[in-house]
């Protein structure tokens, strides 16, 4: 996990040497991505060492609840014959079925009462990495007023990817949580070129210690 992490610091060192400080406006919001039984070790499609994410996801939620801002939870929520198991042709094992315990939130994450649930890739033949995609999250986003979007979550070289991209595709200032994300790497590599890709785009990436709370 740390090796990991400090790759990940180091690549963007090497991208952005001014490390920048990231205060929590009134205006921030916290997205954390997929972080469900599935996906996790023990899981239909365990993301390797994906529990590394929680107790970071956990202080960044702590964080976020402290000053009343608002926190989300996408879930992968398919229905039984989803276009991306492998029975109907897709690339992965079934997973994330809606109201089965694979699909529940990792009770080790200290989701808040007022979290607010965002379900994605409901639709039987139609998949979606993104937590933006046929989501509620875009309006709910504005609904509240939110220009700063931080995310975190699994998996970095899939959902949480596709969230980054669209999140700054719909204008949000994006700030991937490095500390918080964990990666597939169904090609070595895969999560190495999708923090680069995500930065490239935009996305400005911390880790806690970056940022400012007042
Ligand atoms: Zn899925």
């Amino acid at each position: 996990m740390y090796q990991q992490f400090f790759l990940e610091r180091l690549i963007f060192r090497l991208c952005y040497p001014t490390i920048v400080k990231i205060s929590l406006t009134r205006r921030s919001a916290l997205v954390v991505v997929d972080v469900q039984n599935d996906f996790l070790p023990g899981g239909a499609l365990a993301v390797p060492g994906g529990d590394s994410v929680i107790e970071p996801l956990n202080k960044y939620i702590g964080m976020f609840a402290k000053q009343g801002l608002p926190v989300f939870a996408t879930r992968d929520w398919h229905p039984k014959q989803h276009v991306s198991f492998k029975e109907k042709g897709g690339p992965w094992p079934p997973h994330c079925v809606q109201n089965t315990w694979g699909a529940e939130i990792s009770s080790m994450l200290s989701i808040p009462p007022d979290v607010r649930i965002v379900d994605k890739a409901f639709s039987p033949d139609r998949d979606a990495y993104s937590g933006f995609q046929e989501t509620i999250l875009d309006l709910e986003l504005r609904r509240l007023g939110i220009r700063r979007v931080f995310i975190g979550g699994l998996a970095t070289d899939y959902c949480v990817k596709a969230t980054v991209l669209d999140s700054l595709e719909l204008g949000f200032e994006t700030i991937l949580l490095l500390d918080a994300i964990k990666g597939v790497d169904v090609n070595p590599g895969d999560s190495e070129n999708a923090i680069k890709t995500m930065i490239l785009k935009g996305a400005i990436a911390i880790t806690i210690e970056d940022i400012i709370t007042s």
